[in-house]
């Protein structure tokens, strides 16, 4: 069962993605913890491609975006 994680952090600029859906869970690397955690969103924007639906995929995996309180949406560059 995919279920809406609740966006504790999220900046004003990306506001808008809070509304977006969990389409695939866990498909991408989170770029803090590096593990295989971060959720493929819809992508509203999505037109026909060759490689099929294009996923939308935050920085950071949703405990690491709350641990850091950081959007998870922004670039997140390791230090
Ligand atoms: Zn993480
Ligand atoms: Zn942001």
């Amino acid at each position: 069962m995919i279920e809406d994680t609740k966006i504790v952090y999220i900046c004003s600029i990306h506001e808008k993605e809070k509304d977006y859906h969990i389409m695939s869970p866990c498909r991408a690397l989170c770029r803090h913890c590096k593990k295989k955690k971060v959720n493929g969103y819809e992508n509203p924007d999505h037109v026909s491609n060759p490689f099929g639906y294009l996923y939308l995929f935050p920085s950071l995996c949703d405990p690491c975006a709350e641990t850091l309180q950081k959007c998870k949406w922004c670039v997140y560059e390791k230090k």
